[in-house]
């Protein structure tokens, strides 16, 4: 934690808790691992994001989860997004903090310590979950009554990925009549969210892997249909397919997260229509230099989350960061010519993953051309009940 005061108690300077950088500072000057944003290409993602939606006229409501940063939800409020998504109850209370009152957390939650706390945040603002089971309605009705409050519910449908949402219509509107039983509770339509087609490299299979996921949803539109059940919202989508959701014609609302930053993962996918720019570093240091061909750099497993590879060094193809230890990571140059990065020098690697890699760090350090623009906090980091 940074100490708000200059008069630490402890009598240490408040540079012994350093934030990674302040606005107005050079660049070159941030004290790593930092978490740095590229703002040109963060508002340009921002902007191609909320056009795409626009013109296919629907909602965007982008997912929090990748960046648990409010002053980003803010902006992506200020372009035009109808709300965000949350993953985890917790994860949403910076947010609505910081002023953001329509937040659907995209997830099933269990138990009656997260309905409760669902409930309460929903006296303030307009709260909706998903449900997969019958369980759950109870619970979550019965915390809305505690706390005074209404919930929409979404209905998660399985279109394919096999992880959470029920297979098949009959379960749907069991659910559906459970949830009508209810006067807290209001049905906000179904979640259909894929989240592993969008990790599919070439454009055309994810087209096709979308088209089958449509045809899915929309079998569970119709037969909610053919029961006289309209779906006010049809949610899911992610930055992978989500330039394909769009023109199903089957969503109402689209939830991609990950396309303010891209990462590791994204860039190995065949881009096309809708680009969107790496703006996502981390900043590290060289360290270390003691040894022919590598260097060390102060970024390892606690700046970085390696699940989808390990990280890349930007703009430097002779250099591969070759392995992560906890506070190190080890640097080699694999091409002779490559140039040796210096003592103290600093280096941006693209992290493999954006989501957990952001979880890992207090603040986001914005910049423009050389110079630091901004600091945001990471607010919802470890908000993960
Ligand atoms: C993660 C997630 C998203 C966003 O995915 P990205 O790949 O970051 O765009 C959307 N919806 C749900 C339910 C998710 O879990």
């Amino acid at each position: 934690m940074t100490p708000a005061s200059p008069a630490h108690p402890s009598g240490l300077a408040d540079f012994c808790w350093p934030l990674p950088a302040q606005p107005g500072d050079p660049l070159a000057s941030v004290d790593t691992p930092a978490l740095l944003l590229d703002l040109d290409a963060f508002d340009r993602n921002l902007a191609r994001m909320q056009d795409a939606a626009d013109a296919a006229g629907v909602a965007l409501r982008p997912h929090a989860k990748a960046h648990k940063c409010p002053a980003i939800a803010l902006a992506q409020m200020a372009r035009g997004a109808r709300g965000i998504c949350c993953q985890k109850a917790s994860e949403a209370l910076p947010f609505l903090q910081a002023g953001i009152t329509d937040i659907h957390v995209s997830n099933e939650v269990v138990g009656p310590v997260k309905a409760r706390r669902l409930a309460s945040m929903a006296r303030h603002g307009r709260f909706s979950v998903c449900v997969d089971d019958l369980s759950q309605v109870d619970i979550l009705a019965h915390a809305a009554a505690e706390e005074g409050s209404r919930l929409g519910v979404f209905i998660e449908i399985n279109i394919g990925q096999d992880r959470c949402g029920v297979n098949d219509a009959p379960a749907a509107l069991r659910l559906l009549e459970a949830i009508s039983r209810h006067p807290q509770l209001a049905f906000a339509g179904l979640q259909a969210y894929h989240g592993g087609l969008q990790h599919l490299r070439s454009r055309s299979e994810r087209q096709l892997a979308v088209v089958r996921a449509s045809v899915q949803t929309t079998a569970f539109v119709q037969s909610l249909a053919g029961r006289g059940v309209s779906c006010p919202t049809v949610t899911g989508a992610g930055t992978g397919s989500v330039e394909f959701d769009l023109a199903q014609g089957i969503y109402t609302e689209v939830q991609p997260g990950s396309y303010i930053f891209m990462d590791g993962d994204y860039g190995r996918n065949e881009q096309g229509g809708l680009r969107f720019e790496q703006s996502l570093f981390v900043a590290t240091a060289v360290m270390s230099d003691r040894r022919e061909g590598q260097v060390v750099v102060d970024a390892g497993l606690k700046s970085l989350a390696v699940d989808s590879g390990l990280p890349a060094v930007w703009g430097e193809p002779g250099l591969r960061y070759a392995a992560a230890n906890d506070e190190h990571g080890i640097v080699q140059r694999i091409e002779a010519g490559a140039p040796r990065p210096a003592l103290g020098s600093l280096l941006r690697l693209v992290a493999g993953h954006c989501d957990p890699t952001l979880n890992l760090h207090d603040h986001l350090v914005g910049y423009r051309g050389d110079r630091v623009e901004c600091v945001w906090p990471v607010s919802s980091r470890g908000m993960s009940r």
